[in-house]
């Protein structure tokens, strides 16, 4: 994992110490957009650094209105850490509009991330006459890069060095953490790997267009997904298509999510005789420091299940 060891080397350069800001000093205060970015905030910040949401727990990072004690963190707040890739485009006119002049930090995790790694379409194949890439680039790109454990290493060093920037001070503590946290994720992925290896060519379906990212990272097919677009209802002509895949591809499993109130999707699985599982898309659960490897790892589990038992 070439861009791992890179970020291992970057980091080495710096002096590792444990330096501790003294009892009661103010410490960097940041809000957030998603689960996951909790998590890596808290993890490269240790306690030199608050970290609160910006949505309510159960609240869509798709879409979402402020409500007036949303403006106060947010007014607290000196940085304010984002996805990117088009996710929070619903944040920022109202960002600018209702917490004016304030000379906040925005910084998003996806920042620097090549564009052509990037996800247009998750249409398969024969849908879309092409790999699913091709003249869709008009549009926003899938915004779900936190699944992607490899990701994750760049969104933890763009958060590295954000802090090292506002705090310089405490530099050496956060690289030291981020680290530690960086070796985790390491295996993270290679776990993922290792429940891969022996599978020959997996196919997967789900709901909401949220595991493009994981599925290219491990060579799953992604064969099918529900709703074209967020939230959306199909069309029959895209239901009928995604029918024919699942029959043609030998699908047994539909994945669906925690809290998911899709009735079609119940119905899609009772009409084709598939098991239901459920995987977490981390947008609106495990607000922890410890939440995203836990939800990653559930994940793993169930696919593990599912793919690995007959
Ligand atoms: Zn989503």
């Amino acid at each position: 994992m070439r861009l791992f060891h890179r970020i291992l080397g970057m980091l080495s350069g710096v002096a590792f110490g444990s330096l501790c800001l003294s009892a009661g000093e103010p410490r960097l205060r940041v809000v957030t957009s998603l689960p996951a970015l909790y998590s890596w905030a808290s993890q490269v910040g240790g306690s030199q650094v608050q970290v609160d949401r910006l949505l309510p727990v159960d609240a869509d990072p798709h879409l979402f209105q402020f409500r007036p004690r949303d403006l106060e963190v947010l007014r607290r707040a000196q940085v304010i850490l984002l996805n990117g890739a088009g996710l929070e485009d619903w944040l920022k006119p109202s960002l600018e509009k209702q917490v004016p002049g304030s000379a906040k930090k925005i910084v998003e995790a996806a920042t620097g991330y090549p564009p052509s790694e990037l996800i247009y379409s998750d249409r398969p194949e024969n849908e879309s006459g092409s790999s699913g890439n091709a003249d869709l680039r008009d549009g926003p790109p899938n915004p779900h890069l936190w699944l992607d454990p490899v990701f994750a290493f760049h969104g933890v060093t763009n958060i590295l060095r954000t802090f090292q920037e506002l705090a310089p001070e405490q530099g050496a503590v956060f690289a030291t953490n981020a680290s530690i946290y960086l070796q985790r994720l390491h295996r993270l992925h290679e776990d993922y790997e290792t429940f891969r290896r022996p599978l020959k060519s997996p196919g997967m379906v789900t709901v909401h267009p949220a595991f493009s990212y994981l599925c290219r990272r491990y060579r799953i097919r992604l064969v099918g997904v529900l709703e074209e677009t967020s939230g959306s209802e199909p069309g029959p002509r895209h239901l009928a298509t995604l029918m024919e895949q699942i029959r043609v591809n030998r699908i047994s499993t539909l994945f669906i999510e925690p809290n998911s109130s899709s009735r079609l999707a119940l119905q899609l699985a009772r009409d084709m005789h598939l098991t239901v599982a459920e995987l977490d898309t981390l947008e609106t659960s495990h607000w922890s420091p410890g939440g995203y490897e836990d939800g990653m790892r559930d994940n793993l589990r169930t696919l593990a299940r599912q793919f690995h038992e007959p």
